[in-house]
């Protein structure tokens, strides 16, 4: 008899590391799971249980590891790819659709799901306050996929056009000088009294928040742990919190 029918692929979101912010169906898709896939901490969050095999592997392989999860599913395995927060954003939903897309035809017909997780970027905005109550743009400002210069281009128009900001990947050892170039930007596209917040490890227990302006922000204040989230003209702190109005003049 084959078992090829029973397979499935399920990409999920593990949330930005809290336990309590993983969401219940994707506990429960791990809980039947046969094989774990993903970057190696991510991975390690899943505890070891009898029957379930852990696939860990480096971050730079993400298409590698997005076709292995599909040829283990038609093989008949229930499958799980995991991402940190939302596997939609900057993450590994998109790898596994472009592994379809390049792969046999025959995957089409899995049972493929993609269940949503809590994206560091909201998990930081509620630490924060409401910094990202009005219209906001969502940006990585990783090179590694993009060209610098289409990240420099997004980032003066976002600003320009009032947008609040949300930045994933926003310094990494690789390339501190783009992160000071991108600081430069915002202070000329959206004034240096625009304030930005630092948020670092949001939900862990070493999560640690800082609030400045454009105008006091050095490029030290970020690192690939933090996400970095830049108000609107109308961003404003209300005591130990900082929010957008809901409206605009
Ligand atoms: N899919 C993930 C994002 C992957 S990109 C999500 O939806 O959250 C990785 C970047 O996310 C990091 O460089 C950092 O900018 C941000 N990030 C992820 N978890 C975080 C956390 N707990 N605290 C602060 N930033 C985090």
């Amino acid at each position: 008899m084959s078992t090829a029918k029973t397979g499935w692929v399920v990409i999920v979101g593990l949330g930005p590391g809290d336990e309590a912010l993983v969401t219940q169906e994707v506990r429960d898709a791990l809980a039947e799971a046969t094989d774990i896939v993903g970057y190696i901490p991510y991975v390690k969050r899943i505890p070891a249980r009898p029957g379930l095999t852990l696939h860990a592997t480096d971050n730079r392989v993400e298409l590698e590891r997005a076709t292995h999860a599909l040829e283990m599913a038609a093989a008949g395995k229930r499958v799980v790819v995991v991402s940190s927060g939302d596997p939609g954003v900057f993450a590994m939903a998109s790898a596994v659709f472009e592994a379809l897309e390049a792969g046999d035809p025959a995957w089409l017909d899995l049972d493929l799901r993609v269940l949503p997780g809590i994206t560091a970027m909201l998990a930081a905005a509620a630490q924060i306050g409401a910094p990202l109550g009005h219209d906001f743009a969502a940006i990585n400002l990783s090179d590694n996929l993009k060209p610098w210069d289409l990240i420099e281009t997004r980032l003066r128009a976002a600003g320009e056009a009032g947008f609040a900001m949300a930045f994933y990947n926003p310094r990494s050892k690789s390339r501190p000088h783009q992160f000071a170039r991108a600081l430069d930007i915002l202070r000329e596209a959206c004034g240096a009294e625009t304030l930005i917040s630092f948020a670092r490890d949001v939900t862990k227990p070493t999560q640690s928040i800082t609030t400045v302006t454009l105008g006091q922000a050095t490029p030290e204040m970020a690192d690939m742990r933090t996400m970095v989230v830049v108000g609107n003209r109308d961003t404003r702190r209300i005591g130990r919190h900082v929010y957008t109005p809901r409206s605009v003049e």
